[in-house]
This record gives C-alpha cells, sequence and structure tokens, in this order.
C-alpha cells in the first residue's frame, strides 16, 4: 500500500532520488496518492524538454487529455498554442503540465464534467510537480487559472486582479499568473471570446518580455 503512496497520503513518497523526466513521469504512472487515480484513466505527466526555459502550469488534465495521456491535447491546449504562437513564445521552448495528474469528472449523461481538485489532492499532487520545476529549472513559471496560481502563490492569489504581473518566487526568477484557456472558451459571447483572447495574448507578451 505504502509503495503506491497511499498511506502517506502524498506522491512524495514515490519521487525517485536524482531524478529525471523519464523516471519520474515512470514512477508517477503508478500513484495512488490520492483518490483521483480511480477516476482518471491514467497519470498525465507533463511534457517538454528538460531544459524548457518556460514552464506552464495549468490546474489538472481535461477530458481530451485523459484519454489521450498528455497535457494540453484538448481544445484549451490548441488555443493556448496559437497564442503562443501570436505572442511570439516558442513552442519548443514550453515545458507544459498540471499540478493536479488525474482527471477529476463527474458524470453528466455521456458526458465527463471537470471538477475542481481540491486542497488535499493538490497537496496530495504536489511532489510531482516540485520535482518537475526542480529538474527542468525554469526561468519563468506561468500559472493558467486560479488553482494553479493558488497553488504556486498563495490562497490569496487573485488571478482576476493580479494577472499579467511579475511576481518574485523561490520557484524560479519569475513566476506569473493568468486565465485557464478553458476559461476563455466557456465565454459566452463571441465578443466576450475575443476580448478574453486578446487579454490572454496580452499577458503572454509580458511572458515572451522576461525570457
Ligand atoms: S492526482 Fe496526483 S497524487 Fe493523486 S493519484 Fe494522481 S498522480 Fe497521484
Amino acid at each position: 500500500m505504502s509503495e503506491q503512496g497511499e498511506l502517506f497520503g502524498t506522491a512524495g513518497v514515490l519521487v525517485p532520488d536524482r531524478p529525471t523526466l523519464p523516471k519520474l513521469r515512470e514512477a508517477a504512472a503508478g500513484c495512488r496518492a490520492c483518490d483521483l487515480w480511480t477516476t482518471g484513466t491514467q497519470t498525465v505527466f507533463g511534457e517538454g524538454r528538460r531544459e524548457a526555459e518556460i514552464m506552464f502550469v495549468g490546474e489538472q488534465p481535461g477530458n481530451d487529455e485523459d484519454l489521450a495521456g498528455r497535457p494540453f491535447v484538448g481544445p484549451a491546449g490548441k488555443l493556448m498554442d496559437k497564442a503562443m504562437e501570436e505572442a511570439g513564445i516558442d513552442r519548443s521552448l514550453a515545458y507544459v503540465t498540471n499540478v493536479v495528474k488525474h482527471f477529476k469528472w463527474e458524470p453528466r449523461g455521456k458526458r465527463r464534467i471537470h471538477q475542481k481538485p481540491n486542497w488535499g489532492e493538490i497537496a496530495a499532487c504536489r511532489p510531482w510537480l516540485d520535482a518537475e520545476i526542480g529538474v527542468v529549472k525554469p526561468r519563468v513559471i506561468v500559472c493558467l487559472g486560479a488553482t494553479a496560481a493558488q497553488a504556486l502563490l498563495g490562497r490569496q492569489f487573485r488571478v482576476t486582479k493580479q494577472r499579467g504581473v511579475p511576481v518574485e518566487s523561490d520557484l524560479a526568477r519569475t513566476v506569473i499568473a493568468t486565465v485557464h484557456p478553458s476559461s476563455i472558451l466557456r465565454a459566452d459571447t463571441e465578443e466576450d471570446r475575443q476580448a478574453a483572447y486578446e487579454a490572454f495574448v496580452a499577458d503572454l507578451r509580458t511572458v515572451a518580455e522576461l525570457l
């Protein structure tokens, strides 16, 4: 039981000594440090080069990511790719991951609807993210949405008020927060969607200037 992290309630016990990204990915695949391993199809670990200069951190994998086993491959990920290109960020310089590595959802008819992870689940999964940051050592970390921002910058952090402003942190030279791209897709009208997208690109331009 303890081998899979269940006894300790945190993934930290599973993080290998002298971690590398392949070693971490392999160890995380068997993680059962919180109950989300029972709802997600598989662990969705981060992706990108070890030398990545920028790390994007989202909340958790979505439906498409859960099925593919890869982060940011669904509609929100595609929107982020487009915004990065517009902001002049080289996609190959980025590592993408989430604070929680399994998909939390509830059934609604035949659909699986995203559910926000709780603080216990975020804390249980945090050692994986810390290990990724430790191996990649990004110059800039970009928190996508409130869950990632509050996990990394404190529970008082408000993305609505503090987005796009570089924050000093021990985690990287700069940490900055913006919205999660999925929130742009959920905007009520096309006009709102366009405005939210442009604000997102503006935040990513600030990120590009930090590199
Ligand atoms: S969500 Fe994180 S801590 Fe929970 S089982 Fe999955 S990998 Fe482990």
